[in-house]
């Protein structure tokens, strides 16, 4: 197994690049949650919201820090991470693909529009890059995984 093999997804889409899989945030984010609880930085900003109207908004930064820590994706896309019910993966699966790089018909695939409306070209163009290059070694020229990155 290569590194490129184990991150790959069936869609063609990079799992070290996306936000869910990143290790170092979510681990930032229980720390500052483990802290802040043991410092109660809830009951001091409460004092010092007479004073800095700022501070009225900490329940709202607590309620992000909670959604933010429920975005951790726990594995990559090829051992079951992603989406729990993802109609792609498992359409390459029962078609016995590695992935969708292995279909004809992947350029009119419209279980792969959601994802190109949102990735754009790279969707296609990490398909082709990987159906020519092999599952073990495309992942260098990748395209953007987001659209601001
Ligand atoms: S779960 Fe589906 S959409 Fe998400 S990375 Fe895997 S194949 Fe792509
Ligand atoms: S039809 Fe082909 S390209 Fe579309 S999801 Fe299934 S395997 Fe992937």
């Amino acid at each position: 197994m290569t590194r490129d093999r184990d991150l790959t997804a069936y869609c063609g889409l990079y799992c070290g690049d996306c936000i869910p899989s990143n290790t170092r945030l979510f681990e930032m984010i229980e720390e500052l949650q483990e802290l802040a609880a043991k410092l109660r930085l809830y009951d001091y900003a409460e004092l010092l919201s007479r004073r800095d109207a700022a501070c009225e908004d900490y329940p709202a930064f607590e309620r992000m820090l909670a959604a933010l820590a429920g975005w951790r994706c726990p594995s990559p896309c090829r051992a079951g991470g992603g989406r729990p019910s993802c109609l792609v993966r498992e359409c390459a699966r029962e078609k016995g693909f590695d992935g969708c790089w292995e279909c004809a018909n992947r350029r009119g695939c419209e279980l792969l529009d959601p994802l190109r409306g949102f990735h754009r070209g790279t969707i296609d163009e990490n398909l082709d890059a990987i159906a020519e290059r092999g599952i073990d070694g495309w992942a260098d020229g990748r395209g953007r995984h987001y659209p601001w990155s």
